[in-house]
């Protein structure tokens, strides 16, 4: 490969962008986008005016994603493997996939007695179930 030198963003504060899970509010289908820190998006790809953003390809780097739960669309019967992890506030869950696993972020949150929420909103239309195999949270 010919070597370049490019100085793009050297300077300039760089921000990056993350994947990030969460409900579509128009297709209510679950959806995980790359996204900015502090800017949780609304739609998902198929819903959201198209902006170009080439992030398909990302190495998982770290530790292994070990689904523990199904997040279950009753809509769809879609099952989407998932991993709680424990979240500053006590008894709830972050909802992780895959996808947002190693470098991303989501803001489904999981309680054992409250259910699921999105945005502290319950999300009616999914449930966790949990895998089989595991001994659960
Ligand atoms: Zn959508």
């Amino acid at each position: 490969m010919p070597s370049k030198t490019f100085i793009v963003r050297a300077h300039a504060r760089t921000i990056h962008t993350r994947p990030v899970t969460f409900i579509c509010a128009k297709c209510h289908q679950a959806t995980t986008r790359e996204c900015y820190p502090g800017t949780p998006p609304k739609y998902c790809l198929n819903c959201a005016p198209k902006k170009k953003k080439a992030s398909a390809t990302r190495k998982p780097e770290k530790g292994m994603f070990k689904p523990t739960h199904h997040l279950v669309a009753h809509r769809t019967g879609e099952q989407i493997p998932v991993c709680l992890e424990t979240s500053p506030d006590p008894g709830w869950f972050w909802v992780r996939t895959a996808l947002d696993w190693f470098s991303g972020e989501s803001i489904i949150q999981y309680h054992r007695h409250k259910g699921l929420y999105s945005r502290d909103k319950p999300l009616a239309d999914y449930s966790l179930e949990e895998i089989a195999s595991t001994t659960g949270i």
